[in-house]
């Protein structure tokens, strides 16, 4: 290596430690701008911003009927869904593997007086083992037709067998949806927005939901935690991914956000608490579309966060990058022990305060001021993102 070389290399070491320092700021605001906009009621998506949450323990949890037509069946670390229509059963997502989807899926249908022959369609959120493993299972006993993204089954087609003898085979290729697309079966649609990059082809999904005689919309967001290649251009993309389903939960009114994990969505307590409510009294999962759009919001936060820390992502392209979970996670503590949830708000500079604006009455000027703080906040952490690329092919 040439003097010169070495000097360059020398210099940009040097200003790859000056720049973590300042990302590492950076990446705080962005964490405290997810905390702020988790506000009380979306607490379950904020562990994003610290680290996977674990399903240790007993893993196994009680099938529930949620809405007259939504059905969970799943387990503390992973949710399966069951949406019923007037032709037989849509399930969404089907556990780690066939003795999970036999036990929890079909005997949890069992146990809430469904018939699993009944099941016409699993859809799988996303070409990950958790969610596909009980998949041919399903599609073998009940002939269903499995339902993924036309990009995710030519990813799994890639894919080597699965090795790991606690998830289930890659199931054969079913059906193809596309961004946009749709499935209806009997009485009930279900719409389907591509959001990379959990995995390149993971679904979005919108659900028409009944209460009694309130109708509810559910924005499922497909691909959560950041286990992904932890390069700058893929935080890039989830936070796009976020703003674009931002925009169709807006559209749909949607107000539920069932995740396909139970920790996102805090579904198992929510459940709990279903079976004390009283007649009339609020539904558990009902959280209104303002919160709704903060749940993708504390998303893409928690994204833009790691994403200030990509100097070292990068340097470790592999696995989880510890360092930045720590950094966030100190982060969050410090913003735990300040108090800072209610005393941030009031000064909040961005959209994702909206939660502060929930007393605002839904007037259309109310709306479209939301909606523009909402975009800001969206371009304001795009820029971000790209400054950050920028840093990082410097830093190669
Ligand atoms: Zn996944």
């Amino acid at each position: 290596m040439s003097r010169a070389n070495v000097t360059t290399a020398a210099l940009a070491a040097s200003l790859t430690l000056i720049g973590y320092g300042a990302w590492a700021a950076s990446a705080e605001s962005h964490i405290a701008a997810a905390i702020r906009a988790a506000g009380k009621d979306q607490t379950g998506i904020l562990s994003l911003c610290a680290s996977r949450a674990s399903g240790a323990g007993n893993n196994t949890a009680e099938p529930a009927k949620v809405f007259d037509n939504l059905y969970f069946v799943g387990i503390p670390s992973v949710s399966a869904w069951a949406l019923t229509t007037s032709d037989g059963i849509i399930v969404i997502d089907a556990l780690n593997n066939a003795q999970e989807a036999e036990t929890s899926i079909e005997g949890g249908l069992r146990k809430l007086g469904l018939d699993p022959a009944a099941i016409k369609y699993v859809v799988i959120t996303h070409a990950h083992g958790d969610h596909f493993g009980g998949a041919q299972y399903l599609a073998d006993k009940f002939r269903a037709q499995l339902v993924m993204s036309s990009i995710d089954w030519d990813y799994l087609a890639a894919l080597s067998p699965v090795t790991n003898p606690a998830r289930g085979p890659i199931p054969k290729r079913g059906l193809s949806v596309r961004d946009g697309g749709a499935l209806t079966l009997g009485d009930t649609t279900i719409e389907f927005t591509v959001t990379p990059p959990h995995t390149p082809g993971t679904l979005s999904i919108i659900m028409p939901l009944k209460d009694g005689e309130r109708r509810h919309v559910g924005a499922q967001w497909g691909g959560t935690a950041f286990n992904f290649r932890p390069i700058p251009e893929n935080f890039t993309a989830y936070i796009d991914s976020a703003e674009k389903f931002s925009r169709v939960v807006d559209e749909r009114e949607a107000d539920v956000t069932p995740s396909n994990h139970p920790s996102y969505d805090d579904a198992l307590n929510k459940i709990a608490a279903l079976k004390t409510r009283t007649t009339g009294a609020p539904h558990p999962f009902v959280m209104g579309k303002e919160s709704t759009l903060r749940f993708l919001n504390v998303a893409a936060e928690c994204a833009a966060g790691y994403q200030q820390l990509c100097t070292p992502c990068a340097a470790s392209r592999r696995g989880r990058p510890a360092y930045a979970t720590a950094a966030i996670r100190g982060a969050l503590a410090r913003r735990r022990r300040d108090g800072a949830n209610g005393r941030a708000a009031e000064t909040a500079d961005d959209g994702a305060r909206s939660g502060a604006s929930a007393q605002r009455t839904d007037g259309g000027a109310g709306a479209r001021t939301e909606q523009a703080a909402r975009q800001r906040a969206f371009s304001r952490r795009r820029s971000a993102s790209r400054q950050c690329e920028a840093g990082e092919q410097h830093g190669r």
